[in-house]
C-alpha cells in the first residue's frame, strides 16, 4: 500500500509537465503566427510553431521581411507624400536641415535638428 502514494505523485508530476509542455507549444504557435504575420506572410503558421517550436523560429528568422518589399516604389512614395501632407496639415513641421517632415509630437528630427532650431531658421 505504501507504493501507492509515490506512484500517484509521479503521475501528477507527469501530467503537470505535459500540461506545461502543451502550454509552451501553444504559446510557440501563437508567437509564430504573430511573427510571420508581422513579416507580411499570410496563412496559418500556428502549427509550425506548435510542432517545431524553436526550430520554426530559426526557419522564420531566415525569411525576409515581406511587408514593405512587396509594394512598388510609386506606392511607397505616395504613402510617404500622404503621410507628410497629413503631418503638415495637423501641426507637423518640415526640418530645415534635411527636409524630413516630422509629426507634431516630434520635437527633434532624425538628423538631430530640434523643432525650434528649424522654425527659427525659417523665420
Ligand atoms: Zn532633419
Amino acid at each position: 500500500m505504501n507504493e501507492g502514494v509515490p506512484i500517484a505523485i509521479v503521475i501528477i508530476i507527469i501530467v503537470v509537465v505535459l500540461i506545461f509542455a502543451l502550454l509552451a507549444a501553444i504559446m510557440n504557435g501563437i508567437a509564430m503566427q504573430h511573427l510571420m504575420q508581422s513579416k507580411g506572410y499570410d496563412g496559418n503558421w500556428f502549427w509550425q510553431g506548435f510542432l517545431f517550436g524553436p526550430f520554426a523560429f530559426l526557419g522564420a528568422s531566415e525569411r525576409g521581411d515581406r511587408g514593405k518589399a512587396d509594394y512598388p516604389d510609386y506606392i511607397m512614395e505616395a504613402i510617404r507624400k500622404a503621410t507628410d501632407e497629413h503631418n503638415l496639415a495637423n501641426g507637423g513641421w518640415r526640418c530645415e536641415s534635411c527636409g524630413k517632415v516630422n509629426p507634431p509630437a516630434t520635437g527633434t528630427c532624425d538628423c538631430g535638428k530640434s523643432r525650434f532650431a528649424s522654425v527659427e531658421k525659417k523665420d
